[in-house]
């Protein structure tokens, strides 16, 4: 009777430390492939659309500005060791090109923004506007890209892949709606929008602001306005009659303050443009778009 309680307590033992085994190397996550993405949002974006087939991580920390972002070693490691890579394009990503130059093995690159048509009255010498994730409608393309580029990455996900992106679609329709809905308490003469520089093109076309200037009259971060830029800046300002100045949490507010010492407008600094958050207030894509669009209508309506 006893050697039987032994034997017991020994199968017991046994299948306790093979339990535990398995759960401290975690055999599922471990061997899912890794998604590297350029920058947070879009990593929010396509773990929606990869669920649990596939790890999903960003190249860029969280509260980076790309525009600005100057790679370490660690990234061109990151960036060597992936097997696919997910872009926005459009030039964004100006910190990619030179990794991808030097990153040896060999990887697939889908780009979100492919087949979106940039906007027609964008300046010409700055090149193409980027800022194509700030509509909602556009980003349903990011959604279908990153879904064909995750089949062919993955063909046996296929189903899973087209589930998952169908109802991220149908989020993105609410999301639109529900931002129509916030925006129609802006009275139509103070849908005005000046940004630090210009990131809000595509959501000023698809719901009806007009950009009223940018402190960086750039599709960039990484510039800065001449004392003559300024000073036309602030009367253009002025003339236009917009209540207020929006910057990304990451921008200098100096020369925001600057204008708005000039103008009397007010100077909201707290949207999220290009980063997501470590929680609230934008710790999903989706978050992020409503706090922006929630600081805009306080400011405007
Ligand atoms: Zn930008």
């Amino acid at each position: 009777m006893k050697k039987i309680i032994n034997s017991i307590f020994g199968l017991i033992i046994l299948s306790a430390l093979f339990l535990t085994s398995c759960g401290s190397t975690s055999p599922s996550s471990d061997r899912r492939p890794v998604i590297l993405t350029s920058t947070t949002f879009l990593a929010d974006i396509a773990r929606n659309i990869a669920g649990d087939r596939l790890t999903v991580e960003s190249l860029l920390p969280i509260g980076v500005d790309p525009h600005a972002y100057q790679p370490t070693p660690q990234d061109a490691a990151k960036v060597a060791d992936s097997k696919l890579l997910i872009v926005n394009g459009m030039g964004y990503e100006q910190f990619i090109a030179p990794l991808l130059e030097n990153a040896g093995g060999e990887r697939k690159v889908i780009e979100a923004s492919a087949g979106i048509s940039p906007r027609e009255d964008a300046g010409g010498e700055q090149g193409v506007d980027p800022h194509m994730w700030l509509d909602p409608n556009l980003v349903i393309r990011y959604v279908e890209n990153i879904r064909d580029g995750l089949i062919k990455f993955d063909p046996d996900g296929e189903a899973v892949y087209r589930s998952n992106a169908e109802a991220y679609i149908a989020q993105l329709k609410e999301l639109d709606t529900w931002i129509v809905e916030q925006i129609s308490q802006i009275p139509a003469e103070r849908k005005l929008l000046i940004t630090n520089h210009e990131a809000l093109g595509y959501f000023a076309e698809r719901y009806g602001f007009t950009i009223a200037g940018a402190v960086i009259e750039s599709f960039s971060s990484g510039a800065s306005p001449s004392a003559g830029q300024m000073a036309d800046l602030i009367a253009q300002i002025k003339a236009s009659g917009a209540p207020a100045i929006f910057l990304d949490a990451s921008d200098n507010e100096a020369l925001a303050r600057q204008i708005a010492a000039e103008t009397n407008v007010r100077v909201v600094t707290d949207l999220h443009l290009e980063s997501l958050t470590d929680g609230a207030p934008a710790a999903t894509y989706i978050d992020m778009m409503k706090h922006n669009v929630t600081r805009i209508v306080e400011a405007l309506k």
